[in-house]
């Protein structure tokens, strides 16, 4: 904890700022206690982690149990307040809402609303996390989850191929038109995004990584841009080159042989799996409710085509049916609109068998165009 009450029933903020022998004569001049429950504190002031406020260890406050705070956590807490400060936006740290009996690390107050703001180190599971969001809704904040920036990973900045914990993919949001991660991290003093992400299979992504320093960060946070037809270009390129290698190893790994839908499929349609036609194996939105790689399901559907004498025009919803229960594939109504959407990109390239010609920009174009037409999921 960061605050603290005095013997005065002061509220005493911690500050790094203030040297640590100031507060060691503060610490025999006054007691502290805790805002939520009044019991004694004892006052922290360590040689490695900064300054802070902790129960005893009998105690039964709530606030005890949330207190394995870390080093990261303090430090990341208490910039996040001196830079709401520095904004000049009305800010609390630690407040204790009696409400809904929760204490999120800030409560930001900003043209007349209130922001609840958590700084999140350790691993939060959904239900939880629904269950605080529940209650700030129900008392008319809006929360913000800040994760922290993973201390064994380093993020270089640029367009390039991620891989996200589901602990984190839990923390993507959805603006411009594309979906994003802002992590903190406060050794670094800065913020991180991961924008305008792209799945590729897994926990595998394709994002543009960018830092902003706290510093020059403003409030409401900066929302980050949509990539441009350029930058998705690249994105197209890494995709590729991403399955080209998974192929490959696919090919390598399977044991089912010829009943491998996938090696069926290529060797039917005797395409050359490493050299797949640039429209089998795209990144279509809801094609993570498919729980293969892209190319391996659309180039079954192309086998399904040719086995029963369709066209993609003539995919409608018994067809769409009819494929994912012969490939074996899970109906659901995200499966049924992930095939929908690579239908509907094949239509617009007017691509009907695998053999076709077709020009690598045209398909950049209209990918880039089904990529902004971003489902908002979140
Ligand atoms: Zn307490």
């Amino acid at each position: 904890m960061l605050v603290a009450l005095t013997d005065q029933h002061e509220q005493f903020i911690l500050n790094s700022n203030i040297p640590k022998t100031a507060l060691k004569q503060l610490r025999q001049k006054t007691k502290f206690y805790c805002p939520q429950c009044k019991e004694q504190l004892q006052f922290k002031i360590g040689t490695f982690k900064i300054p802070h406020f902790a129960h005893n260890s009998k105690s039964l406050c709530d606030q005890r149990f949330s207190e394995r705070e870390s080093e990261r956590h303090l430090l990341g807490k208490e910039q996040l307040f001196q830079f709401f400060v520095s904004q000049h936006i009305d800010v609390q740290l630690e407040p204790y809402l009696q409400n809904i009996n929760q204490r999120p690390d800030l409560l930001v107050i900003e043209d007349g609303h209130r922001f609840a703001v958590e700084f999140q180190c350790s691993p939060i599971s959904l239900e939880k996390r629904e269950q605080r969001n529940n209650g700030y809704k129900r008392d008319f904040i809006r929360p913000i989850w800040i994760p922290a920036q993973p201390v064994n990973k380093e993020f270089r900045q640029g367009i390039m191929k991620i891989s996200l914990s589901k602990q984190l993919q839990q923390f993507i949001l959805t603006s411009n038109k594309q979906q994003y991660i802002m992590l903190y991290d406060p050794t670094m003093r800065q913020f991180i995004y991961l924008s305008n992400l792209m799945l590729l299979h897994g926990n595998q992504f394709i994002s543009k990584v960018q830092a902003l320093p706290i510093s020059i960060q403003k409030f409401p946070f900066y929302l980050p841009k949509v990539i441009s037809k350029k930058e998705f270009s690249q994105y197209v390129l890494l995709y590729h080159s991403y399955a080209h290698n998974y192929l490959k190893s696919r090919v390598l790994l399977s044991r089912k042989g010829v009943n491998d839908l996938f090696l069926r499929s290529v060797y039917e349609l005797r395409l050359n799996i490493q050299a797949l036609p640039k429209f089998i194996g795209v990144p279509v939105q809801e094609s993570d409710a498919i729980n293969l790689y892209s190319a391996e399901w659309q180039a079954a559907l192309f086998y399904f085509l040719r086995q029963h004498h369709l066209t993609i025009s003539e995919m409608n919803n018994q067809s769409i049916h009819n494929f994912l229960k012969w490939a074996n594939l899970l109906y659901s109504k995200r499966t049924i609109s992930a095939v929908k959407n690579y239908c509907y990109i094949l239509e617009s390239l007017s691509i009907n068998d695998p053999h076709q010609s077709y020009r690598d920009e045209e398909i950049v174009n209209q990918l880039y165009s089904h990529f902004l037409a971003i489902n908002y999921k979140y």
